[in-house]
């Protein structure tokens, strides 16, 4: 066996140790004192700007990081540096904590990344409704006491076909809030099929029972029919609940029943019941659309997404659905339905609990205007976004590998698949081209591409991409115009910093 060399970088001998251990003494004598570096005129300068207390503790930490450093070897940074190292930690600090990011992922609606993007309308409707005051219960025309949910009702009314219309929190809340004024301690009925889990650890069935209700379940896994409700039905039964398979997708050997379906076993059940017994006719049947688009997405190619209007039409007696899915707005649970219904759910004590804010407000209605406009595909972003052909996303794609060459950063031009996302269409994609970011060489390893990654979400507005087959990929589709500018730089920063 040969002899086994000393590792280079290891300290050989006794003298090395000690040498190095004296010129770590020196460096840990030029750090400045606390107070020394208070007194600097410069950093008294940050000391009013941002509070002395604020900049003592900046200084501090300051010197803690740098002792680490000089003990594992480094050198202390020259006096004159330090105004530097403290305005970087304070800008650093100040940093808000909810950022804009670019997406450059693909996925329109990314539930990380805070669903749909609002129009230019609902941001310039949120900015006029929160400077000054507004009428968020106040009936001008009276002079009295409004309701807040008076503003986007007849908007929700007039687009969906609903009767009446409320919003809360977001879907969750409203399907919990909907199965807590029907179904309190009575039954609603279920296909096991639709016992699903939405993300995030939402379980239909957990919200089931805290609601209150019980949980009937029918049919098997892949296959419930009508019948199977119908059979299931008994004098304590509230509600039929349809839940959307938002985020999942069954084929092969299935069956569900129709909505319309439902109805009638609804239907058929409340006449046979004595109409004392309950203060509205039950059941009722539910239809928890999640997403619940009000476009039909099969005019892209995609899978038919069940609509809200759709769901009225088959005669559900009540749809919650999510204000920012593919309706594109702010984050809200919209509850459509039959008026005496919704009459009930307004005057539940819980509703106090979910209710919205004026900036929700101001942006849906913002949001369903443009719908009403006949507008949507033009203003909301992610109709654009779902709406833009591939021919568009190369173009895009194109034009940034052009603003990159100029730089001398070599990219290439891949196809690829935009997904929708957010429990939306699963499966479904968007045919798209990619920006793809290789190495000097044409190719990067593992490690640089996720460094690469990591050091972009770092910059000034994070960029979060994917990685494929070791690159680096931004797909146009999610990718704002007005960030483009924004995302060439930060990839100009990452690769002269990295590469
Ligand atoms: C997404 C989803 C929900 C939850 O909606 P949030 O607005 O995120 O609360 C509920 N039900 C279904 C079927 C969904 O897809």
């Amino acid at each position: 066996m040969p002899e086994a060399t000393p590792y280079p970088n290891q300290p050989t001998s006794a003298t090395d140790q000690a040498q190095k251990e004296r010129t770590r003494q020196h460096e840990f004598r030029k750090l400045p004192a606390v107070d020394a570096l208070l007194r600097e005129p410069t950093i008294g300068l940050l000391a009013a700007e941002h509070g002395v207390t604020a900049i003592a503790n900046a200084v501090r930490s300051l010197l803690n990081a740098q002792r680490t450093a000089i003990s594992r070897g480094q050198a202390a940074p020259a006096l004159d540096a330090w105004p530097t190292l403290v305005n970087a930690f304070m800008a650093e600090q100040n940093l808000p904590s909810l950022r804009p990011v670019i997406n450059a992922t693909g996925v329109i609606i990314h539930t990380n990344l805070g669903r749909a993007p609002l129009s230019d309308a609902a941001r310039k409707a949120v900015q006029a409704i929160t400077e000054p005051y507004s009428n968020l219960e106040y009936d001008l025309a009276v002079g009295a006491r409004g309701s807040r949910y008076d503003h986007a009702r007849n908007l929700l009314c007039e687009l969906t076909g609903a009767e009446d219309a409320i919003v809360v929190n977001n879907c969750a809340s409203a399907l919990y809030l909907v199965l807590s004024v029907f179904c309190r301690d009575l039954e609603v009925i279920i296909s096991r099929g639709q016992l699903v889990e939405i993300g995030g650890g939402f379980r239909i069935p957990d919200v089931l029972r805290q609601s209150g209700a019980k949980l009937v379940e029918v049919g098997t896994s892949n296959r419930t029919y009508a019948r199977d409700f119908a059979n299931a039905v008994t004098p304590e039964t509230a509600a039929l609940l349809r839940v959307h398979s938002s985020n999942f997708r069954q084929i092969g050997f299935v069956a569900t029943p129709e909505l319309g379906e439902l109805v009638n076993v609804a239907r058929q059940a409340a006449a046979q019941k004595s109409r004392e017994a309950h203060a509205v006719a039950l059941p009722i049947v539910i239809d928890d659309l999640g997403s619940g688009a009000l476009l039909d997405t099969a005019a892209f190619g995609l899978m038919a997404e069940p609509t809200a209007q759709e769901s009225m039409a088959a005669g559900a007696d009540i749809a919650t659905f999510s204000g920012d899915k593919l309706l594109g707005g702010p984050q809200a649970g919209i509850i459509v339905g039959r008026a005496e219904l919704i009459a009930r759910v307004r005057r539940h004590p819980m509703m106090r609990a979910l209710r919205v804010d004026k900036m929700t407000l101001a942006a849906l209605e913002a949001t369903l205007r443009s719908y009403q406009r006949g507008r949507a595909l033009q203003e909301i972003p992610i109709w654009q976004m779902i709406g833009a052909g591939a021919d568009a996303m190369r173009e895009r794609a194109v034009a940034w590998q052009i603003a990159l060459q100029a730089h001398g950063i070599q990219t290439q031009i891949r196809h690829a698949q935009s997904a929708i996302g957010g429990g939306s269409l699963p499966g479904e994609t968007l045919p798209t081209y990619v920006l793809a970011l290789s190495g000097a060489q044409n190719e990067i390893s593992a490690s640089l591409a996720t460094k690469w990654a990591n050091a972009l979400r770092q910059q000034p507005t994070p960029v979060v991409c994917r990685i494929q087959e070791e690159q680096l990929l931004f797909d146009p589709r999610t990718v704002l115009p007005v960030q483009e500018e924004m995302l060439i730089q930060s990839i100009r920063n990452v690769y002269a910093d990295l590469s």
